[in-house]
């Protein structure tokens, strides 16, 4: 989304890759990503994602093909555990962004699939739901070069200085854009390692119901469930429901591990589905996915420019929400990058201290 950002404003842009667009050790592999306004007390990535939702909706008819499903989006507010669901309503309010709260009577009704035992509320956001991930990326990497930008597949290094080589060559140019996701960190150990931290995620897909179409995601809206460290997306062409659980900080060997998940997952996984998602119970699993997100200690993203290579502009730090974001944040980050003002105080590279749930927007 930079690329194609810099591209549009006039620039003469290389992308370079280690692999192929869409490849599924990227953080942006994998079908679809949840996208909801919902932010917490945080009004900047609440109004992001207003902006990116109508960003996503002209990309999809300009590519012609889809790319945003709005399902809708339900969060779980869990008894005494509630004050990023609280914060959000909140900011909701003030912002004038559509919104249902169903309490503990309502809910089985609205949303037969769930158990919501020891559940508060549920807020509802209509006007969200998924993007679809890796469609997005290979369709707007085609779009890029049909603009005229490059696509040239190469590792760029950085030596013991953080300076860029590619193919034994120092890197050159006007600007570099450094966005190599999880692997921004391991390139500069120095400037980067320090507020971010790699943490593995591993996903299972179930399959729905033989002859239902309840957890389809025209009956089921995507759900984040912070009480029990879950979220999920409802079935969308035939993947099955996806059920992300338990934020653990298992280690991840970027380049070496295999992307398979664990015989702990499925564990979690099926006992998540029996409190929360009784229906699921006894159907198999039909896909899985592994991978990984680069967190920050505040969950905010990181955009600077490295403090000795003028130049070049660091982007990454995704925190698990960055996706969504991604036309207004490409668009962000090329205005940053060509200076056409400054980067936001949230994204610089100091040092940066854990939120409390009702401050964080993440809520994590
Ligand atoms: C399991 C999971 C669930 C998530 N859920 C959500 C969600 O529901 N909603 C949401 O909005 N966000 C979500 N996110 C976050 C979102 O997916 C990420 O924020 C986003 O995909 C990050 O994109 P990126 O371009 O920064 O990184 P990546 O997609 O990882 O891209 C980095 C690219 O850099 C390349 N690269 C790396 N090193 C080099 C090098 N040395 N030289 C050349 N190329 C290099 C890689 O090959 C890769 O293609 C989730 C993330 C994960 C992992």
């Amino acid at each position: 989304m930079t690329a194609l950002s810099l591209l549009r404003r006039g620039c003469s842009v290389t992308l370079i890759d280690r692999w192929e667009p869409g490849h599924p050790r990227a953080s942006s592999s994998d079908y679809n990503r949840i996208f909801r306004s919902i932010h917490g007390k945080d009004e900047m990535y609440t109004q992001w994602v207003r902006e990116s939702r109508l960003r996503w909706i002209e990309l999809q008819a300009e590519l012609g093909c889809e790319l945003y499903v709005e399902c809708g989006a339900l969060v779980l507010a869990a008894e005494g555990h509630s004050a990023w669901e609280d914060a959000t309503i909140g900011t909701f309010e003030k912002l004038g962004i559509p919104h249902f709260i169903f309490g503990p009577d309502e809910l089985p009704a609205r949303f037969p699939q769930f158990d919501f035992n020891h559940i508060a509320y549920g807020l509802y956001e209509p006007e969200a739901g998924m993007v679809m991930a890796q469609r997005a990326v290979v369709e707007t990497a085609k779009l890029f070069q049909r603009e005229g930008g490059k696509l040239k597949r190469g590792r760029v290094v950085t030596d013991e200085h953080e300076a860029l080589f590619l193919d034994g060559k120092p890197l050159d140019a006007d600007v570099i854009v450094v966005c190599t996701g999880p692997w921004l960190g391991e390139m500069y150990r120095r400037t980067v390692r320090p507020i971010s931290n790699i943490v593995r995620q591993n996903i299972i897909y179930t399959s729905t119901p033989e002859g239902s179409t309840a957890y389809d995601y025209t009956d089921m809206p995507c759900w984040i469930d912070h009480g029990l460290g879950a979220y999920g997306i409802p079935s969308i062409q035939g993947t099955g429901v996806k059920a992300a659980i338990a934020w653990t900080a298992a280690i991840i060997d970027l380049d070496n591990d295999e992307r398979v998940v664990d015989d702990a997952t499925f564990t979690r996984t099926r006992s998540y589905i029996q409190k929360r998602l009784p229906g699921l119970v006894g159907q198999r699993a039909v896909d899985q996915k592994a991978c990984q997100i680069a967190m920050t200690p505040d969950t905010h993203f990181i955009l600077d420019f490295h403090p000795v290579h003028e130049n070049v502009l660091l982007s990454g730090g995704c925190s698990g929400h960055l996706f969504k974001h991604g036309p207004v944040y490409g668009d962000f980050s090329a205005g940053v990058a060509l200076k056409e003002y400054g980067t936001a105080d949230r994204f610089k590279i100091n040092a940066r201290g854990k939120l409390s749930a009702g401050e964080s927007p993440s809520g994590r």
